[in-house]
């Protein structure tokens, strides 16, 4: 299981992002949702927003084990993060996104479109 703390602190980074992940409607719905659950610092109703869509199923399993990871290693890690909320990758054909938290890394192929090459959003 997931440190509540981790769990609210990947509400607060996937806030900004949500409009790169999600068109404009389910963005704001998602957002509303989240700062409003941040408020009573309801874990079980954020985890619950952050399954509503594969894009951000993906973008929180993906911050979590990268917390997981930067906790369990040194310090060095922890300097290796590029940003909290990451950096976000799209598929040009569909809904497809990606995160990538640590530099230097790839994005994974969109399963769909496997030869085309996401950008960044
Ligand atoms: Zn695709």
């Amino acid at each position: 299981m997931y440190d509540p703390q981790e769990i609210l602190g990947a509400a607060k980074a996937i806030l900004p992002v949500l409009p790169k992940l999600l068109d404009e409607p389910t963005a704001n719905q998602l957002q509303a949702q989240l700062n409003s659950h941040l408020a009573t610092q309801d874990i079980a109703k954020i985890w619950e927003t952050l399954e509503q869509s594969p894009q951000t199923q993906r973008w929180r399993s993906k911050y979590l084990n990268q917390e997981v990871a930067t906790r369990s290693v040194s310090q060095l890690a922890g300097d290796m993060v590029a940003q909290p909320s990451g950096l976000i990758y799209a598929c040009p054909h569909c809904d497809y996104r990606d995160v990538i938290f640590l530099l230097g890394m790839d994005p994974d192929p969109c399963s769909d479109h496997p030869d085309a090459v996401l950008h960044r959003v």
